[in-house]
């Protein structure tokens, strides 16, 4: 007999060539966010790598990261807080800026979105290079935070993104 938890959660991640340009394989979690079985045997698996992490506060990545980490939080019963693009957040607020491999980006986070010693776990849908990630980090630490684990719904094996955060990553799908 098949039920709901044999469910194969890659089915539901649609790739899609050349987005957003060419040589770029994306992989698309609104195709799972579509199916309420599938995103609901998701965030319950995800909520389960967490909770050992004992968080205080989940830190949501702009932008998909809101999308996993506000229904976890809820799960779990904990806070969270939001990682945004330079100029989103009101009031005072720290910033990090990071190189990209053409530029670079700044994220900030509210000055006063965590309590120093706060145990947070920084979330975001995928792990590609971990530059993204490993800039929330550090940007996590500058505010006092105590990072205790970096979780993905995807992770992208081949591209060595997990040797560059210096935390527990946990993700839920990888792909070489
Ligand atoms: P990175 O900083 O290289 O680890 O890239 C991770 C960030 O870029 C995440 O916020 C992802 O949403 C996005 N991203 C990078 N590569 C992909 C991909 N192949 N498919 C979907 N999103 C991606």
């Amino acid at each position: 007999m098949t039920g709901r938890q044999d469910i194969d959660l890659k089915d539901y991640i649609r790739h899609i060539p050349d987005f957003p340009k060419p040589g770029i394989l994306f992989y698309d979690i609104s195709t799972l966010m579509r199916n309420p079985d599938a995103w609901q045997i998701a965030m319950g698996r995800l909520t389960r790598q967490i909770a050992p992490l004992q968080p205080d506060l989940l830190a949501a990545v702009e932008s998909r990261g809101f999308l996993t980490a506000a229904p976890i939080a809820d799960r779990m019963g904990c806070g969270m807080l939001m990682l945004r693009k330079s100029g989103k957040l009101p009031g005072q607020t720290i910033a990090h800026t990071y190189d990209l491999e053409y530029g670079s980006d700044t994220l900030e986070i509210q000055a006063d979105a965590v309590k120093p010693g706060q145990r947070v776990v920084v979330m975001d849908d995928l792990l590609a290079t971990g530059g993204t990630l490993a800039a929330s980090i550090a940007l996590l630490r500058k505010a006092g935070a105590e990072v205790v684990g970096a979780s993905v719904l995807v992770e992208l094996t081949g591209l060595g993104g997990r040797d560059k955060l210096d935390t527990t990553v946990t993700s839920l799908l990888s792909y070489e």
